[in-house]
């Protein structure tokens, strides 16, 4: 059985994080989306929320388990019993700092193996922070995020 683990921040969860998660499924036996405590970053939602909106928004996943983790992925990869990475690729941009991620992982940890998916390019320009900066500036954000998240924000951040 191969598991691989997809790991970000997903402050929230976007249609384009939805759409690389859809094919990790169908390529995976199982994906583990976990939810990293970020130090670095003050986070918009708590890690509990991010959860429970990515849980509401993959109830027709049933390979797909919804977790989080503090510290290095590569010691929680070890802790599931995998060595895969599923991360997705937008731009150019995306793939200057995945691929040192990738590689920084890889010295950490010799086994471990970052997949890349590719997005669909209507969902290319799609990012959280894009999300985050529209909805504080009260505009339409519907398209973008799956259907929980946008009643979530919608509710409490009066959209
Ligand atoms: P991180 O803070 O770890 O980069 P993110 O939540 O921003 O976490 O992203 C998690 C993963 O999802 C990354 O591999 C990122 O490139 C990918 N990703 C983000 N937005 C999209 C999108 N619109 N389409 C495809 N992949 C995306």
């Amino acid at each position: 059985m191969t598991t691989a683990i997809y790991p970000g921040s997903f402050d929230p969860i976007t249609n384009g994080h939805l759409d690389i998660l859809k094919s990790g499924s169908e390529i995976f036996d199982k994906v583990i989306i976990a939810v990293s405590y970020n130090i670095e970053k003050k986070g918009f939602l708590s890690v509990e929320k991010r959860v429970e909106l990515i849980k509401e928004s993959i109830e027709d996943l049933k390979n797909v388990e919804v977790d989080s983790f503090e510290g290095l992925t590569v010691d929680y990869a070890r802790k599931r019993g995998t060595h895969i990475l599923l991360r997705g690729l937008r731009t150019s941009s995306d793939f200057e700092y995945e691929l040192q991620l990738s590689q920084t992982n890889n010295y950490l940890s010799k086994d471990i193996k970052t997949v890349f998916l590719i997005t669909k390019p209507e969902y290319n320009f799609i990012s959280s922070s894009m999300v985050k900066e529209i909805l504080s500036n009260k505009g339409d954000i519907e398209a973008f995020v799956p259907k929980p998240v946008y009643q979530y924000l919608k509710t409490n951040y009066d959209v």
